[in-house]
């Protein structure tokens, strides 16, 4: 029997008649865009990180892009982000015309290694080239970055934080959230991100008020904000105009309204979590190169389960005959990707980037895997042998 990598039908049975109930009366409410539960749901993010403000979007993506487009980032920027994550971490950076300049990861938790954060900013103005401005720090695999050493060194080098926490949102370090340390986290509510609604979306979650208000006009196209309706007169309605470059990146309200159904079991789906990767840890520790660490202090949503095998390409064909799927997360780092030729560090500047791309695989991993279920993985891997 086969099993499912992420089980979202286990989810969805769960709360069905509650999200049924939401979605039909979003329907009939006739408030598809933007409507009162984007607004509810934006509250109630916030709160979740205790931010004062979030403002929901599209994707994590356009989350991303927002945030530098707010901040203004243009060629000639210098953003400092790992390779080892999803592309659109770095993709967005490109779309303002700013390049990429890549950091490489710690060995055991995949996060940025600050310690070559701050090399990679030292060389980047030694060079002259380029103006570094921003640095994007990833929760990979839904475990917190070294946010307070991060912290410090953009504030050393007066350089602004987001946390892409795209997989991460959720997660704790020393009991708070990646934005308590970040100027803007972002993330994203695609289905398979631990918080994910039924199609796409994302969110932006700060404690700069004028930040958030500036974000929001740059989702819908510029929009004037109240702020500017209090220093301006408009001759014209408001409405009606555009004060600067945005896009339209609007959450639909069905969305909002699934993910508010979803947030009231997060808590308990974390713990869940948390359940399923201690029973990986104990049944796999000393059977594989290596099992998942998380930073001292902090707490991971677990996005995904990811190990090392020196027989990566073996382990994951065995596993499939028995009808256990996996995910590479990810075969390709993003230096590696032709998108980036432009922005290629010299050979040799990632070694721990490029070491774990050729040997981490994902294992099954949601709230409701049982426990006979994560059994047989866990004997399928060992049976396989290190
Ligand atoms: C998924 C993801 C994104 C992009 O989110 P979308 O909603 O798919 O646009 C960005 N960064 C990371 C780390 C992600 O995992």
């Amino acid at each position: 029997m086969s099993l499912p990598f992420i089980d979202l039908q286990a989810q969805r049975k769960r709360i069905e008649s509650e999200i049924n109930a939401a979605i039909q009366s979003v329907v009939e409410s006739g408030r598809y865009v933007l409507g009162p539960e984007v607004t509810e749901l934006e509250t109630q993010l916030a709160d979740w990180c205790g931010a004062s403000h979030s403002v929901s979007c599209a994707n994590g993506t356009d989350a991303l892009a927002l945030a530098l487009m707010a901040w203004e980032l243009k060629p000639g920027d210098a953003v400092f982000c790992p390779s080892f994550t999803f592309v659109a971490t770095a993709q967005v950076v490109p779309w303002l015309g700013a390049a990429p300049i890549f950091v490489d990861i710690l060995p055991d938790t995949y996060n940025m290694d600050p310690a070559h954060l701050r090399q990679q900013i030292e060389a980047v103005k030694a060079e002259g080239k380029l103006t570094p401005k921003v640095v994007i720090a990833v929760d990979l695999f839904g475990q917190p970055a070294n946010y307070p050493e991060i912290r410090a060194i953009c504030d050393e080098f007066g350089l602004k934080l987001i946390a892409d926490t795209a997989q991460g949102y959720g997660c704790t370090l020393n009991g708070k959230h990646p934005s308590d340390w970040a100027d803007i986290a972002t993330t994203s509510f695609f289905p398979a991100k631990p918080l994910g609604c039924y199609g796409d979306g994302g969110a932006i979650i700060t404690n700069d008020a004028k930040l958030a208000e500036r974000i929001e006009s740059l989702r819908v196209y510029g929009k004037v904000t109240p702020t500017d309706a209090a220093e301006r007169n408009f001759h014209h309605d408001p409405k009606y105009l555009s004060l600067r470059v945005g896009m339209n990146s609007r959450l639909d309200t069905i969305q909002a309204a699934v993910l508010l159904e979803k947030l009231k079991i997060f808590a308990d789906e974390i713990e869940k979590r948390q359940i399923v990767a201690d029973r990986y840890a104990e049944g796999l520790t000393g059977h594989v190169k290596r099992v998942p660490s998380v930073i001292a202090g902090g707490k991971s949503v677990w996005a995904q389960y990811v190990i090392e095998h020196d027989n990566r390409d073996g382990l994951q064909a065995h596993l499939s005959s028995q009808g256990i799927p996996t995910a590479v997360y990810y075969p390709v780092p993003i230096h590696e990707q032709d998108f980036c030729a432009r922005f290629k560090p010299a050979d040799g500047t990632l070694p721990v980037t490029e070491a774990a791309s050729k040997h981490v695989i994902a294992l099954p991993m949601h709230p409701y895997l049982e426990e006979v279920d994560q059994t047989r993985i866990i004997d399928a891997i060992r049976a396989f042998g290190g």
